[in-house]
C-alpha cells in the first residue's frame, strides 16, 4: 500500500499465523470484527512450519495437544501416531485453516515491524516489512514463545564454508547428510529429537554439549485405537480434567509425595513411568518439582538409565545431568542415549572448554579443531520475549515496549502490559505458556481476549489498559510462585539464561488451575486491575 493512500482501518491486527493467531482470527470473526493476520513465514503453522528438522514432533500426546474449540473438528481428525510428527501437525493446521476459511485474512511473507498507539484515536498504527500501513483498534501479538531463533555469536561464524542449519529455521527441502561429517551444537529437546536420525544418515556426527539434559523415551508408535476411542468417548471431560492439573495436561499425576512410599515402591513407580514414556514421568510424585531431595530420587533414577544404556562409561557420565530434573524442560526422545553407542557418533563436552570459534572447516574447542561438512545449530530460542521486542511497539506517550522491558518483561496476567492500551499477548510472559500444554493455554488466552473485546464493545468502551499496581503485584506473585519450586534452580531459557546479556527473570507462571481461576475472577469483577475508558 502506498503511504499516500489513507491507511486501512481494521478492528484488529494479529501478528503470527501459528496455532494462536489462527484461532484468534476465527474468534474475532465470530464476533463480527474485521481482523487480519500477518505472518513472516511463507506458510502458516508457526512452530510446525519452521521446525522441520528430522524427528520433530510433539512431546505431549496428540490427543491432548490439539484444538478443543470445535467438536466437529475434534471428531473428524484422527492422529496417526501417539506423538504426531511436524508434518502431520502441519497437515492439521492446513485442515483447520481450510475448514474455517481462514486463509483469506492471512498475509504471508510479511513481518510486522512496528505498532504505535495513537492516543487521540485509540488505535494502533501498524507497519509491515512490505510497506503496509494499517490502523487497528486492537493489536494482538500471537508471535509464540519459541519463534525467535538463537544462534550464538561465535567468532568466525560467517567463515565456515560448509552448510549451516538451525533447527528452528530448517529448510523446506530436507538436507541430505549422507556421507557428511556433521556437528550438532546443543543438547536440548530439538537436538535430542534430531540427533538419532542425523546419526543414521551422517558419515560421522559430533555432538557439542554444554549442559546435559534429562530425557525419557516417548515409546512412540501408531495411535492405539483403544486409547483414542477411550479419550474420544468423553473428550470434554478428559480436557476439563487435564485443565485441573498443574501443567494443564493429563500426566496421570500421583498426589503422593516421593518419601511417603518405600524405596522399592518409588523405584517401581519410576520404572512404570519410564516404560509408559513421556513427560508424565514427572507426574510420579507431587513434590518432585518442589523438594530437592524428592527430585534427586527421580534424577538419580534417570542417571542410572543413562548409565545402563550408554556403553562407554565416560560418555555416559558426560550425559548425566547434575541439575534437578525438570527445571530445564524434560526431553522426550526416541533412541537418544543409545545413539552414543554408534561408532559414528562422538560426544564433546564444551562445558569447561567453550566453543572458541568457527573456522573455514569446522569449529574449535579446547584448542582442537573439529573438521566438519555441516553445522546444525540446535541452540534454541530467545524465548518468550524475543519475538515480542523485535517489533517496535509503542504505547501511551510513545513509550517503547523494548525499553519498558529492558530489565525483564512485566505484564498483568501475561496478556497485557501497563501503558499499552488495547494490546494483547497470547501466552505472554507471566502466563503458564511454556510451563503448560500450550495448545489449551493458547485457547484459554484467545477465549479470554475475545470475551474481553466483546465485553468492551458491549460497554461502549474504547480502551483497556492494565493498571500499574495490578501489574506490579502480578510480577511479584509470578516470582513468589516460581520460587516455591525448583524451576529457578538451574540455568534455563525459562530464566533467559541461554541468551548472553538477557536479564535473569523467571518468565512463565507456574500453575494452570490457579492461573485460570485468577483470569476468571478478574473478568467476573469487571476486569479488575484494568482501567477501562
Ligand atoms: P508460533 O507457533 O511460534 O507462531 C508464531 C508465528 O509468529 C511464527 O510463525 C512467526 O513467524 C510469526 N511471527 C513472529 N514475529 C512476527 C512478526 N513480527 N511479524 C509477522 N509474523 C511474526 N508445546 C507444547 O505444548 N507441546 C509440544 O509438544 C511442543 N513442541 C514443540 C516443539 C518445538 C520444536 C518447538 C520449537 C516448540 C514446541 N512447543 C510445544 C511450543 C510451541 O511453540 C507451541 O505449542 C505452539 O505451537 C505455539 O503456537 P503460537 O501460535 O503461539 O506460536
Ligand atoms: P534449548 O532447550 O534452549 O537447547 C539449546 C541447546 O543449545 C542447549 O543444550 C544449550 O546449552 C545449547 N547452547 C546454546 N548456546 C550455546 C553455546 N554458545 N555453546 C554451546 N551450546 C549452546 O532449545 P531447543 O532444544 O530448541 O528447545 C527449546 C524448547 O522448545 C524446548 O525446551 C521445548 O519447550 C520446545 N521443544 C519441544 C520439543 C518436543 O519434544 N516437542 C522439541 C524441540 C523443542 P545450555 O543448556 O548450556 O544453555
Amino acid at each position: 500500500m502506498s503511504t499516500s493512500q489513507p491507511a486501512e482501518t481494521l478492528d484488529a491486527v494479529i501478528v503470527g499465523a501459528g496455532l494462536a493467531g489462527l484461532y484468534m482470527l476465527h474468534k474475532l470473526r465470530a464476533l463480527g470484527l474485521s481482523a487480519r493476520v500477518f505472518e513472516a513465514g511463507s506458510g502458516i503453522g508457526g512452530t510446525w512450519f519452521w521446525n522441520r528438522y528430522p524427528g520433530a514432533r510433539v512431546d505431549i500426546e496428540s490427543v491432548q495437544y490439539s484444538y478443543a474449540f470445535d467438536e466437529k473438528l475434534q471428531d473428524e481428525w484422527r492422529w496417526s501416531e501417539r506423538y504426531a510428527t511436524q508434518a502431520e501437525l502441519l497437515r492439521y493446521v492446513d485442515h483447520v485453516a481450510d475448514r474455517f476459511d481462514l486463509r483469506r485474512d492471512i498475509v504471508l511473507n510479511t513481518r510486522v515491524e512496528s505498532a504505535h498507539y495513537d492516543e487521540a484515536r485509540d488505535e494502533y498504527a501498524v507497519r509491515t516489512s512490505r510497506g503496509d500501513a494499517l490502523r487497528a483498534r486492537f493489536f494482538i501479538m500471537a508471535v509464540g514463545c519459541l519463534s525467535s531463533t538463537n544462534t550464538p555469536k561465535f567468532p568466525g561464524l560467517e567463515s565456515f564454508r560448509g552448510a549451516k542449519y538451525h533447527t528452528g529455521n530448517w529448510p523446506q527441502t530436507p538436507p541430505d547428510f549422507t556421507g557428511k561429517r556433521v556437528a550438532v551444537i546443543g543438547t536440548g529437546s530439538s537436538a535430542i529429537q534430531s540427533i538419532p536420525l542425523i546419526a543414521e544418515q551422517a558419515a560421522h556426527l559430533t555432538v557439542f554439549q554444554r549442559t546435559p539434559n534429562y530425557s525419557v523415551p516417548a515409546h512412540n508408535g501408531p495411535m492405539p485405537r483403544e486409547v483414542e476411542e477411550r479419550v474420544r468417548a468423553n473428550y470434554a471431560a478428559f480436557r476439563a480434567e487435564a485443565a485441573q492439573r498443574g501443567f494443564g495436561a493429563d500426566f496421570r499425576d500421583n498426589p503422593a509425595t516421593a518419601f511417603s512410599v518405600s524405596d522399592a515402591e518409588r523405584e517401581a513407580e519410576y520404572e512404570a513411568r519410564w516404560a509408559y514414556g513421556g513427560l508424565g514421568f514427572l507426574g510420579a510424585y507431587a513434590d518432585l518439582m518442589f523438594d530437592a531431595k524428592a527430585n534427586e530420587t527421580a534424577a538419580e533414577f534417570l542417571r542410572s538409565k543413562i548409565r545402563s544404556i550408554v556403553k562407554d562409561p565416560a560418555t555416559a557420565e558426560l550425559l548425566c545431568p547434575k541439575t534437578p530434573v525438570g527445571c530445564k524442560r524434560l526431553c522426550v526422545d526416541t533412541g537418544y542415549y543409545a545413539t552414543y553407542n554408534r561408532p559414528n557418533v562422538t560426544l564433546v563436552s564444551v562445558k569447561d572448554a567453550p566453543i572458541e570459534r568457527i573456522t573455514l572447516n569446522g569449529l574449535v574447542t579446547g584448542g582442537r579443531e573439529y573438521e566438519v561438512d555441516c553445522i546444525v545449530f540446535a541452540t534454541g530460542f530467545d524465548a518468550m520475549t524475543g519475538s515480542l521486542v523485535r517489533v517496535d511497539i509503542r504505547g501511551r506517550g510513545g513509550r517503547s515496549l523494548r525499553e519498558k522491558w529492558e530489565a525483564g518483561p512485566t505484564t498483568y496476567l501475561g496478556v497485557a502490559t501497563e501503558g499499552f492500551p488495547n494490546y494483547f499477548m497470547i501466552t505472554g510472559p507471566g502466563s503458564p505458556s511454556v510451563l503448560s500444554n500450550m495448545l489449551p493455554s493458547i485457547e484459554h488466552h484467545v477465549n479470554w481476549i475475545a470475551r474481553c473485546i466483546d465485553d468492551l464493545r458491549k460497554r461502549g468502551a474504547k480502551r483497556i489498559d492494565a493498571r500499574k499496581d495490578a501489574e506490579d503485584a502480578w510480577v511479584v506473585h509470578v516470582n513468589e510462585v516460581a520460587h516455591t519450586s525448583l524451576y529457578p534452580n538451574c540455568n534455563s531459557w525459562y530464566l533467559g539464561s541461554n541468551v548472553p546479556g538477557k536479564p535473569r527473570v523467571f518468565m512463565p507462571y507456574l500453575g494452570v488451575p490457579p492461573y485460570r481461576a485468577k483470569c476468571e475472577e478478574v473478568r467476573r469483577n469487571g476486569y479488575e486491575g484494568f482501567a477501562i475508558t
